[in-house]
């Protein structure tokens, strides 16, 4: 240590310095600390048991809840806004491809995947955590999709987890009405604690260049998403005791980019603006959020409420929603 380091200690200068550095790091600790870092079980602090997450596959943001008349959703503005909270500038900021947009929301991470099934997620999904979690048997959780791919939901690469602690799996390339039922029968008969539902008709129809069909399928959607609703309303397994999130993969182009409606993919704003909506016995009601959020927000969000482990999540717990 030379001299002039030995002075620098008896400078008033260099002290006040040292404690000023003090008080910015103690100051800034608790936005430092990330709430998924608080990975203790906190299932008692909540009402929730169980968890529904709808997957309602591209539409845009703006003839969902972005239209003010909100014409194609007549469920979601009569029936559910009065009973949940949506999310206004909700998006997904990774890849806006089907497998990607799905994996964000059941892993937390953003991860480019091949969009034809080829490829599972590297982290673990809300259905592995939690089953090995709770050690509870792979019927306590559920998905069920009207595309075959999204079977790659059920597993992931990271070593600890794959091949295990994987949920049931109800995949096929099927109509929409068809998933709801056997959605709703999977759920009476094995009572999933987490149910993922999967919902193709805006995207196959906005692939397929039919935009009248395109609307009508924002519309069953609508009224399947309330059925699950009412359906978890009289079950009295889900109750009173079960939270339920409405949200997209991705959006679709705007008008003036590329194909507009018909295709989706890059970071245009129409791709990346999708819907969150949520209800819950642990979540405020009536109420509509501006702060920005993240298709990664939701599985810390969901493991929150859970009362699992999460440490791969890079999305952090939407509190604004809880009570
Ligand atoms: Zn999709
Ligand atoms: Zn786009």
């Amino acid at each position: 240590m030379s001299g002039e380091d030995h002075t620098n200690y008896q400078r008033p200068l260099f002290w006040a310095i040292i404690l000023l550095g003090l008080v910015l790091f103690v100051k800034c600790e608790p936005a430092l600390t990330t709430p998924e870092t608080d990975t203790a079980n906190t299932a008692s602090k909540y009402k929730t048991s169980n968890v529904v997450i709808v997957v309602i596959d591209g539409p845009r943001f703006r003839e969902t809840w972005g239209d003010p008349s909100k014409r194609h959703i007549p469920f979601f503005a009569n029936e559910l806004a009065a009973v949940g909270i949506h999310h206004n500038r909700f998006y997904n900021c990774g890849a806006t491809y089907t497998t990607s947009g799905h994996a964000a929301i059941t892993t937390g991470s953003y991860q480019w995947m091949a969009n034809d099934g080829s490829e599972i997620p590297y982290y673990p999904s809300i259905f592995q955590l939690w089953l090995k979690e709770s050690r509870m048997s792979s019927s306590k959780a559920l998905v069920v999709t009207s595309k075959q791919k999204l079977g790659v939901l059920a597993d992931c690469v990271s070593p600890a987890l794959r091949g295990k602690f994987n949920p049931m799996v109800a995949v096929a390339d099927r109509e929409d009405r068809e998933t709801l039922s056997t959605a709703l029968e999977l759920m009476k008969q094995f009572q999933p604690r987490i149910t993922l539902i999967h919902f193709r008709g805006p995207d196959l129809y906005g692939h397929a260049n039919e935009w009248s069909s395109y609307l009508q399928s924002i519309e069953e959607t609508d009224n399947y998403s309330y059925q699950i609703w009412r359906f978890l309303q009289q079950d009295p397994f889900y109750k009173d005791v079960t939270t339920m999130m409405v949200t997209n993969d991705h959006g679709r182009h705007n008008n003036n980019v590329r194909d507009g409606f018909v295709s989706h993919g890059d970071f245009c704003e129409g791709c990346m603006h999708i819907n969150f909506f949520a209800t819950g016995p642990d979540f405020h009601s009536n109420l509509v959020i501006n702060k920005p959020r993240q298709s990664v927000d939701i599985a810390p969000t969901i493991a929150e409420l859970m009362g699992f482990k999460h440490q791969t999540f890079t999305g952090s717990v939407m509190w604004e929603l809880i009570k």
